[in-house]
């Protein structure tokens, strides 16, 4: 019999692309590290319901995944419904969700709410994201939108995302962000986004159920620890209870932990190329609440030495009723995985955050807090530099038949569901 491709990791990259091979009539096993499978889009359970440990949304124009899902005949299950989304800045609240929202923003004069407003319209009129690869993201809006309102909005917002790196970002990054929800508007200028019904982690289980049933196999609890090459060719994958025979094997985790594979096999300019992406680490605190917070579903906060950059209302989004009349906020906090607060117990994190969360609502009271949670995950999000194109590793690793397919690889868009689903289905191809 032939042999499989296997392929690490059960999150959405490896899901799209064991999905494309068992569909094509050939063998595929996946290996996932942890327990469940959907990767950063995995869910765990409130009231019996599923939701994620990440917040999630999809976007009006993410069309991969929402190819895939018709392709599912699941179409049903897409739930578009209007957001509102505010920025929190200067211990003030302001809208955010439509133009005249942007009129009415007091914390910049009439000239910078306009020139603000402009910068979306001015983005999605660039089409060739090339000449901003060597820029930053302060280099651009700066020329795009003037000192002040990248210091009064972008600056805090760049910093409470990516820390230390803010300096650093992308111009294509953000230009990137503003395209992708400027899309999502509807005729009114009010954003519109998806959800899945059940949650991500149920569409994860949709595909691996497909996957299933054209022949192939999903073993979780099952981390690759070796691979063995023979004259320059994968053979085979090791975990910790067994060997995985390969014709092929494609690598979805973060790039440290392929290098980490890879090293006894290859060194020099490769490895060094998939050490050179930076990441971010995450922490979400989840509060099930028994009152809601806000009336927004995204909250941006703009206040970068608050323990969290954004609060995202998911009940505002959902009805509070799929979790037994619980309201679920997620406060998300970027970090360096060597920031103190990664460390912290879930009850340490909370208390850190919760007095921030009083600031903010004075109304608020411990006593609305029914349980919380605390998630966290090491690589989050990549730090994508200026000219980040020059250190993206390809997908070919000097190893034959060994093959990398990682949300750091995605660019100029940003990791996301759809791109994972891009990408999974690209690599499988070859
Ligand atoms: C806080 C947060 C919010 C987000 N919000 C959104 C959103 O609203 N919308 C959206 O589209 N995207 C969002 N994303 C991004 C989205 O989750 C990712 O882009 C997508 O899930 C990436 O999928 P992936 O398969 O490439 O990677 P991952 O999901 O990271 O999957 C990699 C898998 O590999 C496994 N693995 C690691 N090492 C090994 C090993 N040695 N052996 C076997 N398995 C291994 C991991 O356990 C994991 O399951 C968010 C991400 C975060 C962190």
């Amino acid at each position: 019999m032939k042999k499989p491709i296997v392929i690490i990791g059960a999150g959405f990259t490896g899901l799209a692309a064991a999905y494309e091979i068992a569909h094509r009539g050939m063998p595929v096993v996946v290996l996932e590290e942890t327990g469940s499978i959907g990767g950063l889009a995995a869910s765990f359970e409130i009231n019996g319901q599923k939701i994620e440990k990440f917040y999630h949304h999809l976007f009006n124009s993410d069309q991969y995944v929402i190819e895939l899902i018709n392709e599912l005949g699941c179409r049903d299950n897409l739930l578009f419904s209007p957001t509102a989304t505010a920025i929190y800045l200067n211990n003030k609240f302001f809208k955010l969700s439509t133009p005249l929202d942007l009129l009415r923003f007091s914390a910049l004069n009439i000239l910078d709410r306009i020139r603000l407003g402009l910068l979306v319209l001015k983005a999605r009129r660039v089409k060739n994201w090339q000449p901003l690869d060597a820029l930053t993201a302060e280099q651009w809006l700066i020329e795009l939108c003037g000192r002040n309102v990248y210091k009064t909005v972008w600056e805090p917002l760049l910093r409470g995302k990516f820390g230390p790196y803010a300096g650093q970002i992308s111009a294509v990054w953000i230009w990137n962000k503003l395209v992708l929800r400027g899309g999502s508007r509807n005729k009114a200028g009010g954003e519109t986004l998806a959800y899945y019904r059940g949650g991500f982690g149920m569409l994860a289980e949709t595909i691996a159920e497909k996957i299933k049933s054209a022949g192939g196999v999903i073993h979780t609890s099952s981390p690759a620890r070796e691979i063995i090459v023979e004259n320059g060719c994968v053979k085979a994958v090791k975990t910790p209870d067994a060997v995985f025979d390969a014709q092929a094997v494609i690598a979805t985790p973060a790039l440290p932990v392929i290098a980490d594979l890879l090293s006894p096999h290859v060194s020099g300019e490769y490895l060094n190329k998939l050490r050179a992406v930076k990441y971010l680490a995450n922490v979400c605190l989840v509060l099930e609440l028994n009152n809601r917070l806000s009336d927004f579903y995204w909250l941006n906060v703009a206040e970068p030495d608050f323990p969290f950059v954004g609060i995202i209302e998911h009940t505002n989004f959902q009805s509070p009723q799929n979790y037994g009349n619980r309201h679920i906020v997620y406060l998300s906090k970027y970090l360096k995985s060597s920031d103190e607060m990664y460390r912290m117990s879930p009850g340490q994190v909370a208390e850190l955050s919760l007095p921030y969360i009083k600031r903010m609502f004075p109304h608020f009271d411990d006593s609305w807090i029914h349980r919380y949670y605390v998630w966290k995950t090491l690589y989050a999000q990549p730090v994508v530099s200026r000219s980040y194109s020059q250190i993206i590793p390809p997908s070919q690793t000097p190893i034959k038949g060994f093959h990398i397919a990682t949300m750091a690889q995605i660019y100029p868009e940003d990791r996301g569901i759809n791109y994972a689903v891009r990408q999974g289905r690209q690599i499988a191809g070859i």
